[in-house]
């Protein structure tokens, strides 16, 4: 039954106020939904919104998860030994420097849980991804935003912008939605330049696809900067979206505070064994990489045809300006393709595409052509 409005607005009231003023994330728009609305046919569309790897999963992955189904009556390990073992193994580290998070994003969750609140503030660049400020206004703590350099992350204004009360500063890299990279030599002197009571998360969802020459080993800072937090995802290269798992790496110390805000069974059983079998599965990542390489390349050439401006992308997705995006969207949507408005990140004449397959590429590009001339 639905309550009178007065009552609604007195309902409502019984979140502090850093609540309710929260703006709530805003997904890609899920395939079923433009089918429903539409009435499209299903297989009539192409969902390039949500930077989903257009590969699947890899066969070892999907063994494992076979494998695991049966056993979906018990708990999770709620200390996700084996992944931790793989991680950790992977990565020189201990397994107390490792958490464990149901996505990503639950990470970054734990993060400001755990050292942000009222009376705390934390630095983020203009155009970042979006989980920075909601997760701190979720906390009460208050976003100090930095404008941006040519749509990336100005680290050295970052850096400067910490005060007293700052406890985390965000990065992503590469950034989401604007694909921007900053390099290693910028990175370490922003960890330098910054006071060790700010924890610096570094969010590199999307380090699988960076190119050969911009790799860099960040894990090696762990040990030089105990305020480092490093987060990384199976959403991306790894096809794991739907099942929900990504991890930090941090210093035991840091990792020991934030495990104990997390909630004892926050990974499922489903996710533990398709990430650990999924780290094996390193053929599936280096195809991804590649595909993802030639894909990047087919949405440039074919944007530029079409006379228009992308921000150039180290990600699994493209920025385009398009003009009046909103419109473009729509036109899009129409014609079966789903792609991401970013007008919520201060960007509304572009729009964000990830890359699909070659051939949903083609149909986002040809969509594209018509929705333009329309
Ligand atoms: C996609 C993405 C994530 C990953 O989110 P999950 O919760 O792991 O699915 C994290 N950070 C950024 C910048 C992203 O774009």
């Amino acid at each position: 039954m639905n309550a009178p409005l007065s009552k609604v607005n007195e309902l409502t009231a019984l979140a502090p106020e850093y609540v309710r003023s929260i703006a709530p994330y805003q997904p890609g728009k899920p395939i079923s939904e433009l089918v429903r609305e539409l009435g499209l046919d299903e297989a009539a569309v192409v969902k390039l919104a949500s930077n989903e790897n257009p590969l699947g999963i890899g066969p070892r992955t999907r063994a494992a998860i076979d494998a695991a189904l049966g056993e979906i009556c018990r708990y999770p390990d709620g200390n996700g030994f084996e992944l931790k073992a793989a991680l950790a193994a992977r990565f020189g580290l201990d397994m107390n420097a490792i958490v464990l998070g149901n996505g990503s994003n639950d990470v970054l969750e734990l993060v400001s849980l755990a050292f942000l609140g009222p009376e705390r503030s934390a630095v983020l660049s203009a155009h970042a991804f979006a989980v920075y400020p909601l997760a701190t206004q979720a906390r009460g703590a208050r976003s100090i935003v930095v404008p941006a350099k040519q749509f990336g992350h100005d680290l050295a204004a970052m850096a400067k912008a910490v005060e007293a009360d700052t406890r985390v500063l965000w990065i992503a890299n590469p950034n989401n939605p604007t694909g921007t990279f900053a390099p290693a030599s910028e990175i370490e002197a922003l960890l330098q330049a910054v006071p060790q009571r700010v924890l610096v998360v570094l969010d590199e969802a999307y380090n699988e696809y960076l190119p050969l020459e911009s790799k860099y080993d960040s894990v090696k800072w762990l040990k030089r900067y105990p305020n480092l937090v490093i987060v990384r995802t199976f959403s991306k290269a790894y096809g794991l979206a739907g099942l929900r798992v990504g991890y930090g790496l941090v210093h035991p110390a840091l990792a020991d505070i934030m495990n104990r805000v997390r909630q004892p069974f926050n990974v499922n059983s489903l996710a533990l064994v398709a990430a650990t079998a999924a780290l094996d599965d390193m053929e599936f990542v280096a195809r991804s990489y590649a595909e993802n390489l030639k894909g990047l390349r087919q949405l440039g050439d074919g944007v530029e045809a079409l006379g228009l401006d992308a921000i150039p992308s180290f990600g699994n997705f493209l920025t385009v300006r398009v003009g009046k995006a909103a419109d473009i969207y729509k036109r899009l949507l129409k014609r079966g393709v789903i792609v991401r408005p970013v007008a919520s990140y201060g960007l509304p004449e572009h729009l964000r595409v990830s890359v699909g397959t070659a051939d949903e590429n083609a149909r986002f590009l040809a969509a594209l052509a018509a929705s333009l001339k329309e």
